[in-house]
């Protein structure tokens, strides 16, 4: 008989967390993939368990799950945990689940912690639907791309980051977001958990400059139901200023496009046009 697959989730800072059927299949399983093997060590040793430990974590997920499933065919049962929260979500286990699933093993959830589920209902948006977008892109031009091509989402959207990246993150979603209301979970279920929901923009003003120290996770509005009427002039104030910020024609065209429900092909003419202008 092959084994069985349990994706075990553990705790995202505070071990009182951890479930007691999570603690209960951790101490049944023949053995534990864990993407640090360290530190899922220190915890099973917390739970007063000792199994064997395999280590799976991103950069060898593609080598290690033959392996793994390997085992699992063999008769042993194996659960997948992560340094924090779920596996799977932002993490490794997506291609150990894909290649067991092929091998008709069984693959049960245990569930329990994970950043998002902890921090979106207490962030005070809608968490009726919400699109969870996982880590924004950490260069400047690809991470604004990204937020132009989501800036006429009507859902709550969710986003994993880090401290030394917030600041960042906050200057570009408010200018290509505008003052929408938004939500920061800063060190969840820890010691210095912090919670400040405010608009992008006071929210960028805060963080400007500012590393903030730990692990977060950001939630922002939606877009406004109603986009307000596109005036002409807003939209060639707009572009003269995103020019005089740098941006590139291209850019400042897809940004304008997405934030306002415009065509972009529009928005683009009129920034040629007043560039031969200013020529
Ligand atoms: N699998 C995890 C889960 O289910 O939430 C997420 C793993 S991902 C690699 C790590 C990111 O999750 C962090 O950079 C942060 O954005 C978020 N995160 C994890 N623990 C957190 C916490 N205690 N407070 C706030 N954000 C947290």
């Amino acid at each position: 008989m092959p084994g069985t697959l349990f994706l075990v989730a553990t705790p995202i800072g505070n071990l009182e967390d951890v479930t007691a059927r999570a603690v209960r299949i951790l101490g049944a399983v023949d053995l534990v993939a864990a993407e640090d093997t360290r530190r899922t060590g220190r915890l099973l040793q917390h739970l007063g368990i000792t199994k064997p430990l395999r280590s799976y974590y991103d950069a060898v997920e593609q080598a290690r799950a033959p392996g793994l499933v390997r085992e699992l065919l063999a008769g042993k049962s194996v659960a997948l945990v992560s340094d924090a929260g779920t596996p799977g979500i932002a993490d490794p286990g997506y291609r150990l689940v894909r290649a067991a699933i092929a091998a008709g093993i069984v693959v049960v959830p245990i569930p329990g912690p994970s950043a998002i589920a902890a921090f979106l209902p207490v962030s005070g948006l809608p968490a009726d639907r919400f699109v969870f977008e996982g880590f924004l892109p950490a260069r400047r031009g690809e991470r604004r791309r990204r937020l132009a091509a989501l800036a006429a989402e009507r859902r709550t959207l969710v986003f994993y980051e880090s401290g030394r990246r917030l600041a960042g993150a906050l200057g570009d979603l408010a200018e290509i977001f505008g003052p929408r209301p938004a939500a920061i979970g800063r060190e969840l279920t820890k010691l210095h958990e912090e919670i400040v929901r405010d608009d992008l923009v006071a929210l960028a003003a805060r963080y400007e400059g500012s590393a903030v120290r730990g692990e977060i996770v950001l939630a922002v509005g939606g877009a406004p139901q109603a986009a307000a009427p596109v005036v002409a002039e807003d939209l060639e104030d707009e572009i003269r200023r995103r020019r005089a910020a740098g941006e590139t024609v291209r850019d400042l065209a897809e940004a304008i496009a997405s934030a306002r429900g415009v065509n972009r092909r529009v928005v683009y003419r009129l920034a040629l046009a007043l560039e031969h202008q200013r020529r």
